[in-house]
């Protein structure tokens, strides 16, 4: 188990147990190398982390998914491959609080954060998806928004 904070790979578990859906098993777990601390869920039998859609869908997590669509918003923009990766292994390892289920939504809204830190355009790309825009005011007052946050 790798470290999140600083890529040690060497971890050790502090305890263990099982959730009450006895096929999750929680994890504290301590990293030697910069002692912090973090938790695991480990999911037994290989049950898939489900997204649930607004239309009340649900399909399991893809991580290739969630790649595609942060390289679509990050096209031609001066943002390397390694970064993209960093963001999907980030978001990645925060949905490990979600232990069966997540709503599509919170993916989205990790995903606006993390590109919001990184570039503003591919921001907006993103945000333009996520959001379906229904007219080209709510647009561009979410423009203007982020420009006022980057002007500060
Ligand atoms: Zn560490």
């Amino acid at each position: 188990m790798k470290c999140p904070y600083c890529g040690s790979i060497d971890t050790r578990t502090t305890n263990s147990r099982p959730l009450d859906s006895s096929s999750v098993v929680r994890r504290r777990r301590e990293c030697p190398e910069c002692a912090k601390r973090f938790t695991t869920y480990e999911r037994i039998e290989d049950i898939p982390l489900m997204v649930s859609k607004t239309d009340n869908q649900r399909e399991p997590f893809d991580r290739n998914k969630l790649r595609d669509g942060i390289v679509l918003a990050c096209r031609k923009r001066p943002i390397d491959q390694a970064l993209i990766e960093k963001i999907v292994s980030e978001i990645e390892n925060e949905l490990n609080e979600y232990v069966l289920e997540v709503p599509s939504r919170i993916i989205g809204e990790k995903v606006l954060k993390k590109l919001l830190e990184v570039d503003p355009i591919a921001y907006i790309r993103f945000a333009s998806v996520y959001y379906q825009y229904a007219d080209i005011d709510t647009f561009y007052n979410e423009i203007k928004r982020i420009k006022e946050i980057k002007e500060k």
